[in-house]
Formats: C-alpha cells, structure tokens, sequence
C-alpha cells in the first residue's frame, strides 16, 4: 500500500462494487468511490487506507462518464436511500445485469448460461409502498424526521422521497406538524429516552388504502384525536395504529399493535388474489415489479393441475398462492410463525383451499416432506440473502422435481447455490434479472433449472424397447453404406 490518507490521486473510474461504489486504480490499489460512475475521471482524496484496498471521495470531475445526468433529488450524496441517481436508468441496468453476469462466470463458473435482458421498472420513482422515517432532534433541539444518512444513524431532515409516492410527503407533514404543535417527546436512541421511534407508512397500491402507524417508547400517544382528525383529510386513509418498541435496540418494529382508528389491516390486490396487509405482515414493496417476477416463475414452473407445488421460503405466501388454482396441491414453508398465520389467512381469503403451510425451517421441513414420500413437481426456493443450505439443496434433489425455480435476491449466494444444483445433476438452463428496486444496488434473479434426464427419456421410447442388434440391423437396411 503505497497511497496516503488525505493525498489526491487522479484515477478512472472502470467498475462498480454491489455497494455501488464505483472502482478506480490507484499504484496497482483498488479505490472506491462513493457516488463516481463508470468512466468518471476524477481527482480522488483518499480517506481511509486498509492493507489492500483505499477509500476515496470525489474532489474534482476532470471528465465526466457519459452515463451522468443530474441527480433529480436535492438529499442525493447525503441521504442513504439511493445510490443511483446520478447516473441514467440504463447504465444503472447495465451496472445489474453485469452484476448478475459476473457473479454466474466468476462464483457460479458457468460459461454459456442463457442470462435474458434484465426486466426494467417503469417508475423509477414512486415505487415503493412502504416508507420507515425515524425521529430525531436537530442540534438546536427541534424535532425532525426523515431518512438515514449512508452507514449512519444520523438523520437527514426532509419530509420527501423520490422513491415513496407523494401522498406519504403529506402524512409525515401532518405527523410532523402535530408532534412539534404538541410537544410530544421524540426518542433518544442513545438515552433510551422518549416517545416518538417512527412513522412507518404503507399504501395498498391498487386500492389506495393508507395504514399510518406510530412506533413508540410507550403505550399511548397523546392528542391523538387531533392526530387522527388531519389525518382523516388524506386521500385513502384507512387506519392509525400504534407499535410499541420499548427495547434498546435497531429493530424497527416491535411485537405489539395497538389500534387507534379504522380497520387493523388495508387489502391490496397482487396477481388477482386480495392480500391483507397489518403492520407486521411483509408485503413486497414494489408491487408492480413483484407481479413481474412472479410471473417468470411461474412461466418457468410451466404448471399443470395435477402437479404439486413446493413453495419455500414462502413468507405470506404471495408466491405460491398466486399459482395455486393452477395446481393439485400448494405447501409453502416459512419459519416466521406469523407469516404463516397471514399466508393461511391470504389463502382463505381467496377461496383457495389446496394450500397447506408449515411454519418450520426449510431444511428440516423438506427431510420431513422426503421422508412422507411428498414428491413435489415443481419447488420454488426464494430464500433470504444468505441463500440455502447445502442439505436443502441436496433434499430437493431428491425429491427429484421435475423443475426448481430460484428466486434470488443476491446474486452471489444465488450463483453458489445454483452451482451445487448444477453438480447434483439440475441444470441451469435460463436466469432473468428483474429490477425491483431502481437508484438502488439490489437485483432479484429468477433461474429456471430442470431434472436431469433419466435414461428413458435420454434415448426415447424408440431405443429403450429395442435391442441393441435390432437397431443396428434397422440402420443399416437403410444406410447402404454400411454394406
Ligand atoms: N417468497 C416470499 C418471501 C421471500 S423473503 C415473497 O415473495 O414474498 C425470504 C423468506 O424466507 C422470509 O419470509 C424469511 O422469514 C424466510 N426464511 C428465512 N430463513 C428461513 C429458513 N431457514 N426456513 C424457512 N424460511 C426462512
């Protein structure tokens, strides 16, 4: 390591991490560089050095990269939220593409897999249905709320998101408003002191239905009528309700809710089926793209009705009720207890009465299910980032499904995982990358792989009831060179 802290470098900006620090070289040493773009020229300072990489920040563009454009958000660079909006969509899909391509050659060792185009997002903003904004103080003690700044608990003011559709600006407006009105105490994360934790906001997209919900330190807000007869102005408002998270802790969310107005859950609609949304349910948060992906799986599980159909890592279910009419039989798997209850819920809600859910981790539960004799056609595995178990992926082997699509939100472990199925004899045949969360890194893979085949279906019907004289006899009578 040859480069100095708070020295200025020149580098070119050549690649990307799945942070979304762009890549420059520095004497043979890897910089990265928050908020660069692939191309960029800059003049770097260096503010970290570790054995054998550097951090640096921008100090000077020299030449831009051509995928730049302006960032269209002024709390861009401070805020955590987005880290691509100083680039345009395209070299943003081009950066995931990449990304899911590099992690199948390089991790997964595949060389000719088919990788479609990756499935864009129409709204680059607006998409999510969901926002969590803490409350804080300023330094002259007025109370704020807003978003975390990158990698920190400091919070930047601001009552708008590019990526939350306006509608939630005006709640938090309105929220803001009454607690500074009333003086209603904010939480103090290192004193463990204080009321207000969060406003956590859902939208039921297609319904419009609103669900506001306080986080707390406590049981009770005050004044909260007055809360409750602003909050009757917004379009769409359904239900207020209180979560209390008395614990010293990041967690967001605690166990409890408490109704304070309306309905104790809004319903929104994904893939025809109603889903009812409480504030401890998950929902997907980008609800148009969700339907996207589900939609490749399912064209890839090519479903018929007399199939079975193995969901794992169900989570409410989404996945696998929204094929379950098309199948015999629907068993999902999850190991959150009340996730479970909402996908058994979403299931009656729907009139759907081929599902069954088992609240169990994936692995234990599919010895079980292989030890029953359930034979799966298809299994669906949408695992979280830490992707599977070498033991589920050898127990779905043996099932011996005719396909499993792997839903992915990590690319890395998503490859790793796909290679040991590949070994076991399922191939990869087709992966499509869907972008569910634009000016964001993430990237969410679906990737079709199939049993291999048995010798019957290798050599077909016509060499399997034949001997092997009785071919050679029938090829030559009609190849004459063989004479
Ligand atoms: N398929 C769902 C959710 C996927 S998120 C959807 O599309 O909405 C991944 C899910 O895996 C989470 O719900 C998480 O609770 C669950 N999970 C994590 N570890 C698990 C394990 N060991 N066994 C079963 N489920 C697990």
């Amino acid at each position: 390591m040859n480069l100095k802290k708070n020295e200025i470098y020149e580098t070119t900006v050549t690649g990307m991490t799945t942070e979304g620090s762009g890549v420059g070289r520095v004497n043979d040493t890897a910089v990265f560089i928050s908020n660069s773009a692939i191309g960029d020229v800059l003049k770097t300072r260096i503010i970290k050095t570790s054995k054998n990489y550097a951090i640096g920040r921008t100090e000077e563009i020299i030449i831009p990269s051509p995928d730049r454009v302006n960032p269209d958000c002024k709390y861009f660079v401070q805020c955590g939220g987005c880290t691509y909006r100083h680039i345009s969509y395209d070299a943003e899909l081009q950066i995931k593409y990449q990304r899911v391509e590099d992690a199948v050659t390089r991790i997964g060792g595949f060389r000719n897999l088919k990788i479609n185009p990756i499935v864009s997002c129409e709204n680059r903003c607006f998409y999510r249905n969901k926002a969590q904004l803490p409350f804080g103080k300023d330094n002259h003690s007025n109370t704020i709320m807003g978003f975390y700044a990158y990698h920190s608990h400091r919070i930047i003011d601001s009552d708008c998101c590019l990526l939350q559709p306006p509608v939630f600006s005006e709640i938090s407006r309105i929220v803001r408003d009454w607690a500074v009105r009333n003086n209603v105490s904010v939480y103090d994360e290192i004193l463990h002191r204080g009321l207000l934790r969060h406003l956590y906001i859902r939208i039921a997209e297609v319904t419009g239905e609103i669900m506001v919900c306080l986080v707390i330190n406590g049981k009770s807000v005050p004044y909260k009528n007055e809360l409750i007869d602003r909050l009757k102005y917004v379009n769409g408002f359904k239900s207020l309700q209180l979560n209390v998270n008395t614990q010293k802790t990041n967690v967001i969310l605690g166990k409890e809710c408490i109704k304070l107005y309306g309905s104790d859950y809004i319903t929104d609609i994904l893939c025809g089926l109603k889903f009812n949304i409480s504030p401890l349910s998950f929902y997907q948060v980008n609800r148009t793209q969700a339907e996207k992906l589900y939609s490749i799986a399912e064209n890839y599980a090519k479903l018929s009705n007399d199939d079975i159909l193995l969901d794992l890592y169900c989570g409410t279910g989404t996945i696998g009720l929204s094929m379950a009419k098309k199948v015999k039989k629907l068993i999902g798997v999850e190991i959150i207890p009340q996730a479970i209850e909402n996908a058994k819920k979403n299931a009656a809600l729907n009139g759907i009465d081929n599902a069954e859910f088992i609240c169990a981790d994936a692995a234990k539960a599919t010895v079980k299910l292989e030890k029953q004799g359930i034979k799966p056609d298809v299994v669906i595995l949408d695992p979280p980032r830490k992707g599977c178990d070498k033991s589920l992926i050898e127990t779905v082997v043996k099932m011996t499904p005719d396909k499993v699509v792997y839903v992915s939100c990590d690319s890395a472990t998503m490859a790793r995982d796909i290679s040991i199925f590949n070994e076991l004899g399922y191939k990869p045949t087709e992966i499509t990358p869907v972008d569910m969360f634009p000016a964001t890194p993430h990237v969410e893979t679906v990737v079709l792989m199939s049993r291999p085949l048995t010798e019957h279906e290798k050599y077909g019907e016509y060499f399997m009831n034949r001997s092997v004289s009785d071919i050679m006899s029938e090829y030559s009578e009609q190849h004459d060179e063989w004479h």
